[in-house]
């Protein structure tokens, strides 16, 4: 199975409910060879509009902290537990995230990265692969929206960019 077979299936995938209410899939984005992939829990509006993960207000936080701290984004395996946006951007039903995990391991398989980070607590679903690992950072959602957070997601992207300069 390859990254592109994989979008494919994504684009086309209608074994939950959320497909009715896109208008695309969003399988992710990043090289086959990211050493890091970032998950988040489902893409919000904007990214069903572009087919493309983190570009609303969250992802452009995301991306700047990240560049702030040295990280290119476009080094980065980004993406989501759940590949549809949800109605009225609901957290997604279990049975959506049991019907859409299949992809999330097959990505994992594909791309192996040495960590994986979750983005919010939303993202814990996120399947444990032995050898992987794991770093919990706030939701950019909530870190761009309370200051506290905001400070504390900084502190745990620069931990992460240190982590990652040791490589
Ligand atoms: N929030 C997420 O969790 N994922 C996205 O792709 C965008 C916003």
């Amino acid at each position: 199975m390859t990254l592109e077979e994989i979008n494919y299936q994504i684009y086309d995938c209608k074994k939950c409910r959320l497909w009715q209410n896109a208008k695309h899939g969003v399988p992710g984005e990043g090289p086959l060879n990211a050493k890091v992939m970032l998950v988040g829990q489902n893409p919000g509006a904007d990214e069903d509009e572009l087919g493309r993960p983190f570009v609303g207000r969250a992802g452009k936080f995301l991306t700047k902290t990240l560049a702030e701290f040295g990280i290119r984004r476009e080094d980065l395996f980004i993406t989501n537990i759940v590949k549809h946006v949800s109605p009225e951007n609901r957290k997604p039903f279990a049975d959506e995230v049991t019907a859409c995990l299949p992809y999330l391991v097959t990505q994992i398989s594909i791309i192996k990265p040495e960590i994986i980070v979750l983005l919010g607590a939303s993202a814990k679903e996120t399947p444990r692969v032995e050898g992987i690992e794991y770093i919990t950072v706030i939701h950019p959602s909530a870190a761009m929206r309370f200051t506290n957070m905001r400070e504390k997601f900084r502190q745990q992207i620069a931990i992460l960019a240190k982590r990652l300069r040791k490589n």
